[in-house]
This record gives C-alpha cells, sequence and structure tokens, in this order.
C-alpha cells in the first residue's frame, strides 16, 4: 500500500506545509534492490574509532577495506594508537578524518567497543561520534560493535558492555529523521570471524528499516567464501508466498540464487503460480494447518529436490479483538496458522528433509515482543516462534545449521491495508524512521538469516521495524 502522506511531504507544496505546522517529514530510504556484492559501501568513506584495548579491530578494517571503504579515523580521540596498530596488523591504509565542512560526509561510523571495561571507557565513544553525528550522510549507518555482557569478567564490565545497548536505542531515535539507522553487534570471541558477514549487512542499502537493533553473534560462524549470490545451489522453501511479505522473501532468496518452492492455499494458487512463474520458483499449494500437509510437503520436497537447504514459515494471519469479546475460533485459527501448523510441519521437516547446515527462519511480530491491544492470540504465537527458535537453535548447531526468528514491524502489505486508518497511521508513524517498512526490508533480512552472512547467529530475534516505538 503507498503511504500517502510520505509521498506528499516531499513535494515542495508538501515540505512547506508539513515545516510551517511543524508536522514529521519521513525521510526517503534508500534500498538496494540488486543482489548482495563484496562493496556494500563502494568507495565510500567509513569512519573508525575504538576504546584503547579493542581486539576486533583487525577483522573489521580487513572488512571495511575488503568492501572497498576508505578508512577514516580521527588522531585527536582515545584509541588511536590501538587503530594504528590494528590497522599495520590487517595492512589496511588509514586516512584522517576531514574537518567539519571539508570533504565528503561519511557513509558510516563503526566503533569497536569491545575493549570497554568500565564506565569512563565509554568517554571516547561520545568523543568519536558526538562531532561525527552532523558529518553523517542521510541515510548513514552507525555500527557500534561490543562484546557480550554475560561473558565478560565482572560486573563492571557486564554492565558497560550493556551500556552500549541503551546508547545505541537513544541514537537510533535521533538520527532516523534522517534516514540514518544505528545497530549494535555483540560479538563472541568465537564468533569473530563471522564478524564481516553481519557487518556488510547492517552497513549496506539491504538493511535500510533496521534500526536501534542488538545482534548478537554467539555461534561458531566463519566469514562466508562468497559475498554474491551466496545462496546458488540451495533449495529454499516459503510458506505463504503468493502475496505481501512472503512473496518478497521468494523474490530476494531467488535473485540471491536459490532455486525457490512457494506455499500457499489452494485458492491462492493462481497468484502463486504468477510470483513463482517470475522468478523461475515451483509451485505447491497446500494448506498448512491440513492434517496431511506435513507428509505432502515432505514428500514433494523429498522427490522434487532431495530434500531442503533453507526453510521460511512465513504464512500467518491475524483475527484482532479484545480479548473479552474474542470468539474462541479466532484463538483456535490464529494460534494454529502462526504456531501449531509450524510445529507439526517440523516434525517432518527436521526429520531427513531439511539437510545438515540447514537454516530456517520464522517470522514473528514486534507484536510478539511489545504486545498489542486486540492481539493476545497473534502476540501468543509471535512471542511463541521467538521462545521456539531459541529453544531449538542447539538442535540446529549439531548439524552445522541455524533457526532464526524475524520480527517484522508495522510493513506495507495486504494485513495492515485493511487496518481501520488511526492504528493504521498510528503503527506507521510511531518509529524512529517514521514510516511503514516495506515487504523487501523483511525479505533482505530473512535472506541474510538465511545466508552465510549470519555465519555467528543462531536462536535470535531481529526486529525489522524502522525502531517502532512499541517494546523497545
Ligand atoms: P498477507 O496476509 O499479505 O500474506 C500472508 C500469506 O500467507 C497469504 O498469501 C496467505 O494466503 C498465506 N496463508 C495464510 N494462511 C495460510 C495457510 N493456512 N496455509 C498456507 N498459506 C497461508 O500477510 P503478510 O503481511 O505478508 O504477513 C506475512 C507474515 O509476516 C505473517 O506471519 C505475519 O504475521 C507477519 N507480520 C506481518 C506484519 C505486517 O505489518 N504486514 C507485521 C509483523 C509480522
Amino acid at each position: 500500500m503507498v503511504d500517502r502522506y510520505l509521498e506528499f511531504s516531499h513535494t515542495s507544496f508538501g515540505r512547506a506545509l508539513s515545516s510551517m505546522m511543524g508536522l514529521p517529514q519521513p525521510p526517503r530510504l534508500r534500498r538496494d534492490t540488486s543482489g548482495w556484492n563484496d562493496q556494500p559501501l563502494g568507495s565510500r568513506a567509513v569512519s573508525v574509532g575504538a576504546t584503547h584495548g579493542a581486539d576486533l579491530l583487525p577483522v573489521l578494517l580487513r572488512c571495511l577495506h575488503d568492501s572497498g571503504a576508505t578508512v577514516r579515523v580521527r588522531a585527536d580521540v582515545g584509541g588511536i594508537e590501538t587503530l594504528k596498530k590494528a590497522a599495520n596488523e590487517a595492512s589496511v591504509a588509514l586516512t584522517n578524518q576531514p574537518a567539519p565542512g571539508e570533504g565528503e560526509k561519511s557513509a558510516a561510523l563503526v566503533f569497536d567497543a569491545s575493549g570497554a571495561r568500565l564506565p569512563s571507557d565509554l568517554r571516547v565513544l561520545f568523543d568519536f561520534v558526538q562531532p561525527l553525528v552532523s558529518q553523517l550522510a542521510s541515510g548513514g549507518r552507525v555500527v557500534v560493535i561490543g562484546r557480550l555482557p554475560a561473558q565478560l569478567e565482572n560486573a563492571d564490565a557486564a554492565a558497560t558492555a550493556a551500556a552500549l545497548r541503551g546508547f545505541v536505542r537513544s541514537l537510533g531515535k535521533e538520527i532516523g529523521r534522517k534516514g540514518s539507522t544505528v545497530n549494535l553487534l555483540e560479538v563472541d570471541p568465537a564468533a569473530d570471524a563471522a564478524l564481516p558477514g553481519a557487518l556488510r549487512f547492517l552497513l549496506s542499502d539491504h538493511s535500510s528499516y533496521i534500526s536501534g537493533q542488538c545482534l548478537q553473534l554467539d555461534a561458531k560462524g566463519d566469514m562466508p567464501a562468497v559475498w554474491t549470490a551466496s545462496l546458488t545451489g540451495k533449495v529454499a522453501v516459503v510458506t505463504g508466498a503468493a502475496r505481501g511479505i512472503g512473496a518478497a522473501i521468494s523474490e530476494v532468496l531467488a535473485r540471491e540464487g536459490a532455486q525457490v518452492i512457494g506455499i500457499d492455499r489452494p485458492q491462492e494458487e493462481r497468484s502463486l503460480a504468477e510470483t513463482m512463474g517470475a522468478i523461475g520458483g515451483q509451485t505447491l499449494a497446500a494448506d498448512i494447518t491440513d492434517a496431511a500437509a506435513p507428509e505432502l510437503i515432505a514428500s514433494e520436497l523429498m522427490s522434487r529436490f532431495g530434500g531442503a537447504d533453507i526453510i521460511v514459515h512465513n504464512a500467518g494471519i491475524t483475527r484482532d479483538k479484545t480479548l473479552r469479546n474474542m470468539p474462541p475460533h479466532w484463538w483456535d485459527q490464529v494460534l494454529d496458522v502462526n504456531f501449531g501448523a509450524i510445529i507439526r510441519l517440523n516434525e517432518k521437516l527436521l526429520n531427513g528433509v531439511l539437510r545438515d547446515a540447514g537454516r530456517m527462519v520464522c517470522i514473528s511480530s514486534i507484536g510478539g515482543i511489545g504486545g498489542n491491544a486486540g492481539q493476545t492470540n497473534y502476540g501468543a504465537t509471535k512471542a511463541g516462534l521467538i521462545g521456539y527458535v531459541a529453544a531449538l537453535a542447539p538442535k540446529f548447531a549439531e548439524h552445522g545449521g541455524a533457526i532464526n526468528a524475524i520480527a517484522p514491524g508495522f510493513i506495507e502489505t495486504r494485513m495492515t491495508a485493511v487496518m481501520p486508518m488511526i492504528p493504521r497511521e498510528v503503527g506507521r508513524r510511531l518509529c524512529s524512521l517514521g514510516q511503514g517498512g516495506k515487504p523487501l526490508d523483511i525479505a533482505e533480512a530473512v535472506a541474510f538469516m538465511a545466508s552465510p552472512y549470519a555465519g555467528g547467529v543462531n536462536g535470535k530475534v531481529l526486529r525489522v521495524c524502522g525502531q517502532n516505538w512499541f517494546g523497545q
């Protein structure tokens, strides 16, 4: 659905009127619809800072250098000696940050806070970021990197690492109106090698609607072997693929090289065939709540492809009413489609259909994190999925795979188009980026989770919500 206010606020009359009346002017987000590549920043400038003792710098600097970025540093703030030493180790050339108003703006700021152990260590984060915020290009990216608080040696160090979460969430609310995002990566030392995949994704224009998030890399992971068409040769299954988010997921997985098989209800067969036809995918008409669906889907996957490598549980419905007024069959329908059917399907799919190193992504919702009035049924299912991926993560790790959840915020699809006008406008605007997301935004995040880019991520939930203010 088109966001008419956003379009209007970018006309010259709309711009003048909205600034006169003090109305918000949601930024136009830059989205890269081409495939992932190894130069997500082209030759743009990235400013890098670090605390003393930051130990992710060699991996980080090499990643930026290999992605084609010009790496800038500020000689006048702490951490510069650590940076120079790491640059030497990684054979990466550093350039000096130009003074404000001189030279091009930075496309991104990256700060390695992995050495922070005391509150006073965070002063260098402030010293580095504060003057550069105004030198950040519109649609810029800020990525802060820290260690997992629970793994640090004492309470002071754990608290200092946790402080980064509040920094990122607050900064996101300041820079979102320029279409810029800020996210935190918390990296377990066992996952250091996996940092480049997540970093490149968060710095790219494939993550434009992700802000204010903390993603933990704590699974054993490696750097992807390839940065382009990284899903080539993979068989990917997407439920609810006929339209909306499921159709976009199918398109992006196909764009990245996967052979897609789209599943949707028999009454959607025509639009499913159109969506799959456009991407060279195959169709499977099935209602996932049918008792026969698990056996049917498993046997079709085995006979057509000998199994699957990626499964995306996307199909979902809403039946909204306050609990007091909710008919029992609405409760049952939502619990069954969004949750029960996934568990029943997985009993088959995790028994010889999903191959080793397989990836599973469940589409949750921020409604499962912050809750919504009128959505006790929906919220329960979406929170359930978050618990489900966390519980299954060790089983996936045993087979070299991963299971994660994506929690969309307000996304412009048929599901949100039918909402009454006022809640729809509230849902759209009450986020740092001031607008709803597009199905593409969810699709990019799913493809990330399904790919070697997300090597260190298992059992996690990533919100793709423009930093929606609910549950944040
Ligand atoms: P949508 O209604 O546009 O599409 C859902 C698709 O799932 C449809 O093609 C539908 O036919 C299919 N489906 C429904 N029941 C099915 C069943 N029993 N068997 C097989 N297919 C079935 O919805 P959407 O907005 O694209 O949502 C996709 C997912 O994203 C859902 O899980 C939804 O809960 C989640 N989500 C959406 C939003 C949003 O703002 N749109 C926000 C948070 C989460």
